[in-house]
């Protein structure tokens, strides 16, 4: 045993906090088990993706409307100022070693004078830089809440929050979006979700996976059942200011007099850089309620990585200075073109409702799931989407959700054209109508074969239906 070890440990020479395992007695065994910690960590997202069938169409090349990383395709890329910044960074030899663990304060002050408004002014001290956005979640959600505690977030919403609080022990409960509301939040049901272990509510805006902006009015109603409550706000806010042309970002902080809010976002999806992994938490407090604890908790589980990768924020300061508005008024138009061209698209198509995005990039398309009674869940529409047409899109399931699919809006568009005729020509060969569609049909048909044969004659369909394909494969 070396030497040292004895300087550590107490009279057992055992760190106390594993006595009782160290103490136990030992069988020579190989038996490595995982931590329950890591048990109670999982991302629903990759264990329902792999769980699908998802099989492609021999003939036809894989879309992926699924992946969330804007940098996949290639037709979106960070603006030449942003890769200046981190080749002047790497070239300077000025980042090289440790920065303090919430990040250095020059990185953080060039964060503080980006958000800083005059209704919510921010300094560098409410600036802590983290490894991603979902990092900065991290800390934010396990700063505030404790085992045995809750935290509200949305449905559907990101999963991340999930897996997070999860792991730890804090439980989450979901509060509904209105997708006839443009997905805006059901303030009776958030607020009825609210109880005792309550530690925080989550917000989103604008939404992955929906797409959505809230109005300034919308926001103040929820702030103000945060303030009814006392519950502070952990604010996602990686897509600020990625909204469509006419619509209006508001920090959730600047509407906020009474509500402490942690909001969280990065350079991920707007700088178009999610590798670099460089996120942030922006302390909003009010009236102090985080002064006496949650800072010093933030700081203290900053340290548990040692702080963000140093060269990312030595490029910081120059990266919100030196990205022009061009670069991401170009990005946006990308996407909202894309985002246009879908929902007039699948609008037209029977059987589908997508939802008008304002902003982000995705736009989550609703089902009508009686009009496709072949598939018993959008899981199983999705799956066959892939094995006939070779379009892959998230099911709802994965932002807790039913009968709706997300498509990616950042894909070229000449992609998404060609991924869109086969998402609509999937539809017509499915689709039932409602039986007073079908015109002389009075009696119900007996089986579904029949009513197949139904369609066929159908004026409503006879002109999508590819003649060589047969229905069941
Ligand atoms: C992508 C995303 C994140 C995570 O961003 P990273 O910086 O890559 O960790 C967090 N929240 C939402 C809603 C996202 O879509």
């Amino acid at each position: 045993m070396p030497e040292s070890s004895a300087t550590y440990g107490n009279a057992n020479n055992v760190n106390v906090i594993g006595t009782e395992i160290a103490l136990q007695q030992r069988k020579n065994v190989w038996n490595v088990r995982s931590s329950e910690f890591a048990k109670s960590t999982f991302n629903p997202i990759r264990s329902i993706v792999d769980s699908m069938k998802l099989e492609p169409h021999p003939e036809k090349y894989m879309i992926a409307l699924s992946i969330g990383d804007p940098t996949i395709f290639g037709n979106l890329k960070p603006h030449e100022a942003i890769i200046e910044a981190i080749q002047n960074a790497t070239t300077s030899m000025r980042f090289n070693g440790y920065a303090p663990t919430v990040g250095y304060a020059e990185a953080r002050a060039a964060v503080a004078e980006y958000y800083t408004t005059p209704s919510s002014p921010v300094s560098p001290n409410d600036v802590i830089l983290c490894s991603g956005c979902s990092h900065a979640l991290d800390l934010c959600i396990s700063s505030v809440a404790s085992r045995g505690q809750n935290i509200l977030m949305p449905r559907p919403g990101f999963s991340i929050y999930r897996t997070l609080a999860n792991g730890y022990g804090i439980n989450t409960k979901h509060y509904n979006l209105l997708p006839e509301k443009s997905w805006e939040v059901d303030l009776d049901h958030l607020e009825s979700l609210i109880d005792k272990n309550t530690a925080a509510i989550v917000v989103n805006n604008p939404s992955n996976p929906c797409g959505s902006v809230y109005s300034e009015q919308h926001l103040r109603d929820i702030l103000a059942i945060a303030e009814r409550n006392c519950v502070p706000i952990i604010a996602d806010e990686i897509y600020d200011f990625f909204v469509f042309k006419g619509e209006v970002f508001h920090p959730l902080a600047t509407l906020s007099t009474n509500v402490p809010i942690l909001s969280c976002s990065g350079l991920t999806k707007r700088f178009l850089v999610p590798g670099w992994r460089m996120g942030w938490i922006l302390i909003h407090d009010r009236n102090n309620v985080f002064a006496s604890e949650i800072r010093g908790a933030l700081q203290s589980l900053s340290q548990r990585i040692i702080g963000s990768n140093t060269l990312v924020q030595g490029a910081l300061p120059e990266i919100l200075r030196n990205t022009p508005q061009s670069f991401f008024d170009d990005t946006i138009a990308q996407v909202q073109a894309n985002a246009e061209l879908a929902y007039e698209k699948l609008r037209a198509c029977p059987g589908l409702n997508p939802v008008a995005p304002k902003g982000a990039m995705y736009l989550m398309v609703g089902i009508d799931m009686s009009r496709y009674p072949e598939f018993a869940t959008e899981f199983q529409f999705v799956e066959r989407l892939v094995s006939e047409q070779s379009v892959f899109c998230l099911p709802g399931k994965c932002f807790e959700y039913h009968d709706y699919f997300r498509i990616v809006l950042t894909v070229p568009k000449e992609q998404m054209l060609i991924a869109l005729d086969r998402i609509i020509e999937f539809c017509h060969m499915h689709y039932i109508p409602d039986k007073v569609e079908t015109l002389g049909l009075t009696e119900m048909v007996e089986s579904e074969e029949d009513e197949r044969m139904e369609m066929e004659t159908s004026t409503t369909l006879a002109n999508y239906r590819p003649t060589s394909q047969a229905t069941k494969s």
